[in-house]
């Protein structure tokens, strides 16, 4: 793949061929080893109808279905511009939230242990049925579809607060439920409040770096706190709604004269009847994630009360797979634009109007795990951001699930981790393993690149000090 530096963290592929408009790389040459697969991919992602600006990647670019992972793609929605499935990803709205304790790390400590075990047992997770929330029935699934954060939040599993710290205010306005299909309904229905398995994690940290003071104090977390880290997404539930939506799309396809480079690139208009079925049940499996994280904070609130009179307070919840409908300016003009996000997070600028009110003159923070043995970030959006407010999400993989098992065992890896103070708390140790630092990029390149290029700027580094691992 021809790739040419235009500026210091900014790469670009020309449009050839099938390309509508370019690819625009943000990463540095070191990030970019072993790319070549995840960089067609970009570049695939360029012929889709109605796509607008560039085809962009984050620094944490990688393989994924049909758009890499780190894609970020916006088409303009009155010009017949598309939505695919394969640009949210499987688990839609996977997304992360931190919550704030008032407590630092060595008043935490003789109860550390107490703490991660009762999270240990607090947590549901694994590829299987098991919530934290047993619903009762297909109609109270619905309310959950169509009320996320907010829903479970009036239902007793959360504070009022919580809201305000949600993107969306804990729930998006379209979901259409009737778009949500039975084996969907069905593999949700007791999944309420699980974590799911590997890469999920519910992670006890501490911040030991502050870059941005006044950012850092407006979000809540100072030198030294104790915060808790959940990384999870829509469960069966997602996986399901994509896979339908896929096949969906990939049999109307010929009837709008579509044709991508690749099968995976599945995609019909955003304004056809196969867009907005699956807009709406894509926002349905959205505002399921977002309960699924509210309920999960609750569940680790009761555990540091109980165990350490510990109370957490949330800093923010935000997505890194979603697609939104988004006015942005195109060439001088406003645009409805139908924005994709798969493995990057918006990061809206100071002064935006959806921000709330007491962060907006910061800039919305970004929430970036990195590996449970090494940091993880919190960032900041910056005026003028690029490619439509958005950054990356984590680290990134460089190595296969397969080919990381093989470096190391989950003991080893356990010995290792509870060595440098980290207490882990596994579900599978074969998972663990999967899941070792060295598997990712490192985080701290990817959020120097990041900032680099002008997507975000640091606001605060995190270290874990317990990890529950799906
Ligand atoms: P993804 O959403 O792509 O599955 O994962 C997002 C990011 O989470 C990964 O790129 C990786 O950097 C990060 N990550 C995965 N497991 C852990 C963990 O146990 N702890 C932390 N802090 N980050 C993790
Ligand atoms: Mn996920
Ligand atoms: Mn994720």
């Amino acid at each position: 793949m021809d790739i040419v530096e235009e500026r210091p963290y900014r790469y670009r592929v020309e449009p050839r061929g099938a390309m509508r408009v370019p690819g625009i790389v943000f990463a540095s040459r070191g990030l970019l080893r072993d790319a070549e697969q995840s960089l067609r991919q970009v570049a695939d992602v360029a012929t889709l109808p109605g796509i607008v600006g560039a085809s962009y990647a984050m620094p944490d670019i990688h393989w994924g279905y049909g758009f890499p992972i780190g894609g970020v793609a916006a088409t303009d929605i009155a010009g017949g511009g598309v939505v695919s499935p394969g640009g949210v990803g499987f688990d839609i709205s996977c997304g992360v939230r931190l919550l704030a304790a008032d407590c630092d790390r060595d008043a935490l400590r003789p109860a550390l242990g107490a703490v991660m075990d009762g999270l240990g047992r607090a947590v549901p997770r694994g590829a299987g049925p098991g919530g934290v929330w047993r619903l009762d029935g297909p109609r109270q699934l619905e309310h959950v579809l169509r009320g996320g954060s907010r829903y479970a939040v009036e239902q007793g599993h959360g504070d009022e607060r919580d809201l305000l710290r949600c993107e969306d205010g804990g729930a998006v306005a379209d979901a259409d439920v009737d778009q949500v299909g039975p084996r969907a309904r069905e593999r949700g229905l007791g999944q309420v409040g699980s974590l799911g398995s590997a890469n999920h994690f519910l992670e006890v940290q501490t911040v030991t770096e502050v870059y941005d003071p006044a950012a850092a104090e407006a979000f809540g977390i100072a030198a030294g706190q104790v915060c808790v880290m959940i990384h999870c997404g829509s469960r069966g539930l997602g996986h399901q709604i994509c896979s339908d939506h896929v096949r969906a799309m990939d049999r109307a396809m010929a009837r709008y004269g579509i044709d991508v480079p690749d099968r995976q690139l599945a995609c019909t208009p955003v304004d056809s009847p196969e867009g907005r079925a699956y807009v709406g049940a894509m926002a349905a499996a959205a505002n399921y994630a977002r309960a699924n994280r509210q309920l999960l904070s609750h569940a680790a609130r009761r555990v540091f009360r109980r165990e350490a009179g510990v109370r957490l307070d949330l800093v923010y919840d935000v997505s890194h797979n979603l697609a939104k409908i988004e006015t942005h300016r195109v060439d001088g003009e406003p645009r409805r634009l139908c924005v994709h996000r798969k493995g990057a997070t918006r990061a809206f600028p100071p002064g935006h109007p959806e921000l709330p009110e007491d962060l907006r003159d910061m800039g919305q923070p970004v929430l970036i795990p990195g590996t449970m043995g090494t940091a993880s970030y919190v960032l900041a959006g910056v005026p003028g951001g690029d490619a439509f407010h958005s950054t990356c999400h984590g680290a990134g993989r460089v190595m296969s699930r397969h080919q990381a098992a093989r470096t190391v065992t989950g003991k080893e890896l356990r010995a290792r981790l509870e060595g440098a103070g980290i207490a882990v708390r596994p579900l599978s140790m074969r998972g663990l393993a999967e899941e070792v630092p060295e598997a990712y990029k490192d985080v701290t390149e990817v959020v120097a690149a990041s900032e680099g290029a002008g997507l975000c700027r640091r606001v605060a580094r995190l270290e874990p000090l317990g990890v529950v691992k799906g």
